[in-house]
């Protein structure tokens, strides 16, 4: 049995990035949407006992768009917070700097590969084994942990993440959304 995950901030903190009227819809009515529906897939079925991650990596169809929709938004809404934090000297960003040249440049190639996803889906940041990182594009429902990546970041270009508050202006609300990343939480899933 699913839950709806509490944000861990108030439901105006990220406005005007992510307006209260967003959050209201994005998390209370969209996720909860594919929290309800997951529950009713599963329910009698092996998945039902299964951590999230596992019905991601295990599952197609129906029960894979919205278990995954769940464990993304899981991810996405835990990685705000208000007014942002930033990121730290340290693991993480030592890598960036090696692969990217500046955490500017990294940012840059994040915005344009979310910028560049025809349709709904999501840009990520994740880690391979060794360490190092990578961006990856995955349409509609996709999550990097299919393919034995570690997800660290991502950014919704799913219409309902910014339609109300950026109209057709993706570009515009992802370039903006780098102000409210806790990048702490970044570095603590860097680092697990
Ligand atoms: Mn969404």
């Amino acid at each position: 049995m699913m839950n709806l995950i509490d944000l861990p901030y108030e439901i105006n903190a990220l406005d005007p990035i992510i307006s209260a009227r967003t959050i209201e819809f994005h998390h209370g009515k969209h996720l909860q949407a594919y929290v309800d529906n997951l529950n009713k897939l599963v329910a009698g079925t092996p998945f039902e006992a299964k951590p999230l991650e596992d019905i991601v990596k295990t599952s197609t169809g129906a029960i894979f768009n919205n278990a995954g929709q769940i464990l993304n938004h899981n991810l996405y809404f835990t990685q705000f917070c208000k007014g942002g934090a930033p990121l730290a000297e340290g693991a993480l960003k030592a890598q960036i700097e090696r692969q990217w040249g500046s955490v500017e440049a990294f940012k840059a190639e994040f915005e344009t590969k979310g910028v560049g996803l025809f349709g709904s889906g999501w840009v990520w940041l994740s880690a391979q084994e060794d360490g190092s990182l990578v961006i990856t594009q995955e349409p509609n429902a996709g999550n990097p942990v299919t393919r034995g990546l570690k997800p660290l970041l991502t950014f919704d270009v799913w219409e309902h993440a910014y339609y109300l508050d950026y109209q057709n202006r993706r570009a515009a609300h992802l370039s903006a959304l780098w102000k409210i990343v806790n990048w702490k939480v970044i570095e603590s899933r860097y680092n697990r």
